[in-house]
């Protein structure tokens, strides 16, 4: 049953949720990659240009904007589902353990598809072009990019979730987890750090893998590589940027060079 007072505590829980994310994902990326570690690993930064303070607080203010716009999409998911409208459950195993953990991997698998063709849509056709150009103002991208979107854009990411509640019955628990897991992903795709291994390319399985270079290649051509998690679509439609590889190799090779821990150099990475 939906009650105002459930609703307002769902509010204030939703606002904790997305404020910590905030804080762990964005400001603790910016920090672990631009503070602690990146001033001692600058062979490992995929571009050579700085981000300026005034694009960082750009990004700052949009990530706000674009925070709301999650916020009220998340409220109209929790409405939705109050009135019984979604597939969502609460109890993790109401469908059973082994579909509790599939589901988790369903949804990240619909998601990397949703994001290479809204992302692709974004940039081909020219209604939602501008908007999207907002957020690659960010070049080279940081960690504070993962969320700076034009309010057009932060709707589209965050139908998502709504779109995946009414797809498949998915646990509550997964989608809030699903979203934490995303901004990780985001950030680290935004660091401008190069930390996968150094045959990635060649290597059979992680090759399907994507990379923060492949990211950062989209921020600086502003076409190809549209995909988030997994190379797959971009090989299948041929987007890859003719000049990932070349980044990727480049960046491996001055970091190969520079490696002084020999555990990095055990793993390759
Ligand atoms: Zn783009
Ligand atoms: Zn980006």
């Amino acid at each position: 049953m939906l009650t105002l007072q459930d609703t307002l505590v769902f509010a204030v829980f939703l606002t904790l949720f997305l404020g910590v994310n905030y804080l762990v994902f964005a400001y603790g990326g910016h920090w672990f990659f631009y503070r602690f570690l990146g001033p001692k690993i600058p062979h490992r930064r995929i571009l050579e240009a700085e981000a300026s303070p005034s694009q960082v607080a750009k990004e700052k203010s949009r990530s706000l904007m674009t925070q709301v716009i999650f916020f009220l999409t998340a409220l109209t998911l929790y409405i939705l589902f109050k009135l019984g409208w979604t597939q969502v459950y609460v109890t993790w195993d109401e469908r059973g353990p082994l579909y509790f953990i599939l589901s988790f991997f369903i949804v990240h698998q619909i998601h990397d598809a949703y994001f290479y063709w809204s992302h692709r849509l974004m940039h081909e056709w020219r209604p939602l072009k501008r908007f999207h150009f907002v957020h690659h103002e960010s070049a080279p991208p940081t960690p504070f990019s993962a969320l700076s979107f034009h309010p057009v854009e932060a709707f589209i990411q965050g139908f998502f979730w709504i779109l995946i509640s009414f797809l498949i019955p998915v646990s509550a628990l997964w989608l809030f987890a699903f979203y934490s897991f995303m901004f990780y992903i985001n950030m680290w795709g935004h660091s401008s750090y190069e930390f996968w291994h150094r045959d990635l390319l060649t290597h059979p399985i992680l090759k399907a893998l994507n990379t923060p270079t492949h990211h950062n290649v989209h921020h600086k051509y502003h076409k190809y590589n549209y995909s988030i998690y997994y190379n797959f679509w971009d090989r299948l439609c041929g987007t890859n940027h003719p000049e990932y590889e070349n980044h990727y190799r480049a960046v491996k090779a001055r970091t190969e060079t520079a490696k002084t821990s020999r555990l990095m150099k055990l793993l390759k990475l």
